[in-house]
């Protein structure tokens, strides 16, 4: 069959061992750390450089077999999931950081380091890659390209899109193209760069990234904001900014996201804190230190109950450690869980938050809600033991989707479309969108085997049947 042959032109080009056929290796390939059920990929291939990835794409056209990129499998949607019957590309042989410049403030790596190691490598030379997703002990630089990842000091700093200044890419037919540039500036021709970034491996696979640094800030600060009620929670979000302020981060935890930190914040939680915002300040230590003392004050102004600042850099990690288990611990808290997170203007906060109140009252489904509210970016969580509670919990999701697109807001923050979105892309954007979109996939993957099942209704309807959801 046609894969086999695409898979004897791979092993040829890309050396023995590169493909990989072991049943448990492929079931570890299968899923990401979404809902969406695990589709075993018909082999995983390793490659080594851009020219063995252009061999992979030219005879993955040449036999019209699908390719999944992958990197280490934590998104969120379904993405990375395998299309059925294709193929999945691996990074674990691509792991080097090539160049850290601290004069230039430019870093090139590999797609398959993992965020955290590049941090390190930076800390180590005194620069600072800013875009930190919770997942980034995890996550690869391919993937947070691909889905243009941001974490809680997005909010100060942007998303990767802001960090990401030229990519090598290998196109869906196997043209290896750079695109964008080495410098801090430069518009030659269409942003192709940025079109890249957040395109979910549906357009190209990412062989290397030029990423823009920072001079890493003098002094970090963490504040904990007890707050009682949305109303509150909404006014200290936007504290900081009223006082000409821009946080690194500012988090939000509900009373049972914050129930859940309590064993492990190493701080103490008082008992009936209702909310807490996390909010980070960085920069030279006297701006850091005004700022701190304007903004808890501030924070008091907005209705807070309570400010605690942590003592040193132990305290701040292991409250930061809690905060970043939290998706893991929440998922053991029921059967079923769903994760959305949707993005809302900062000042329709309380709104969304009182509307998911309303929603877990009516259909009875626990519905925690935590994440990075500086940006209005909140994971509303969907928490359920039996199947036949399931119903409720479409109704729910739903509810909510309609309620953020009626705030002016976004279905997806930052996790993206991926599989487990494409029923719900129409309600924010309209069909000629779509189909624009669609089109531009055409003409850099012209034979439609590139991730060709993620994003978009019409990929999906091929692979998943009529209603184009897995
Ligand atoms: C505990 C936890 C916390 C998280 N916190 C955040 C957060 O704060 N912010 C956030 O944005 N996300 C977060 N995520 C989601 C996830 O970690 C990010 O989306 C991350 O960027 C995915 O990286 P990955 O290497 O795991 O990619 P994968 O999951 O393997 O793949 C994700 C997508 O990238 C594509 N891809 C991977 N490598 C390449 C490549 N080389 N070329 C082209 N496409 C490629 C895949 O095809 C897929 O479409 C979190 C996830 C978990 C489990």
């Amino acid at each position: 069959v046609s894969v086999d042959r695409a898979l004897i032109d791979i092993e040829r080009a890309c050396g023995d061992g590169s493909v990989l056929t072991d049943p448990d290796v492929l079931e570890s390939y299968g899923r990401d750390t979404s809902e969406v059920a695990p589709q075993r990929p018909v082999a995983a291939v390793r490659a080594s450089t851009a020219e063995h990835v252009s061999a992979v794409m030219r005879a993955a056209s040449e036999h019209a077999v699908a390719v999944t990129p992958r990197g280490a499998g934590t998104g969120r949607v379904g993405a990375a999931t395998p299309t059925p019957g294709g193929l999945v590309l691996v990074s674990d042989r691509m792991r080097s950081i090539e160049r850290i410049d601290e004069r230039d403030l430019v870093a090139t790596t590999q797609p398959g380091v993992v965020l955290g190691d590049l941090h390190r490598r930076a800390e180590e030379q005194g620069v600072f890659f800013p875009p930190d997703p919770n997942s980034l002990d995890e996550c690869t630089i391919g993937g947070n390209v691909a889905t243009n990842a941001g974490g809680p000091r997005a909010l100060k700093y942007g998303t990767m899109r802001n960090w990401v200044l030229g990519l090598q890419v290998v196109t869906g037919d196997g043209t290896i193209l750079e695109l964008g540039k080495q410098t801090p500036k430069g518009v030659t021709g269409y942003d192709l760069t940025a079109l890249v970034v957040g395109s979910e491996g549906t357009l190209a696979v990412t062989t290397r990234a030029t990423l823009k640094l920072l001079p890493a800030p003098e002094k970090v600060v963490t504040m904990l904001v007890f707050l009682p009620d949305h109303e509150s929670v909404e006014r200290a979000v936007g504290a900081a900014y009223a006082r000409r302020i821009v946080p690194r981060c500012v988090e939000f935890l509900d009373s049972i996201a914050l129930e859940l930190v309590r064993p492990d914040a190493g701080i103490p939680i008082p008992e009936n804190a209702q909310s807490m915002l996390l909010v980070e300040l960085d920069g030279d230590e006297q701006t850091v230190d005004r700022q701190l003392e304007i903004c808890g004050e501030a924070m008091l102004q907005a209705g807070a109950e309570d400010v605690l600042v942590a003592k040193n850099t132990a305290e701040r990690q292991r409250l930061w450690g809690a905060r970043k288990e939290l998706s893991y611990t929440m998922r053991r808290q029921a059967t079923n869980k769903l994760s959305e997170d949707v993005c809302v203007p900062r000042t329709r906060i309380a709104a969304l938050l009182d509307r998911c109140a309303r929603l877990s009252e009516q259909t009875g489904i626990t519905m925690p809600t935590y994440g990075h509210a500086g940006d209005g970016n909140l994971h509303v969580n969907f928490l359920w033991d039996r199947p036949d509670e399931r119903p409720q919990v479409e109704h729910a999701i739903r509810s909510v989707f309609e309620a953020v697109l009626e705030m002016g807001g976004t279905l997806s923050g930052e996790h993206g479309i991926g599989l487990l979105k494409v029923p719900y892309l129409h309600m924010e954007q309209p069909a000629e969108l779509i189909s624009l979109q669609e089109q531009i996939k055409g003409l850099f993957d012209p034979k439609g085997i590139l991730n060709p099942d993620k994003c978009f209704p019409e990929g999906a309807r091929r692979f998943h049947g009529a209603h184009g959801a897995c």
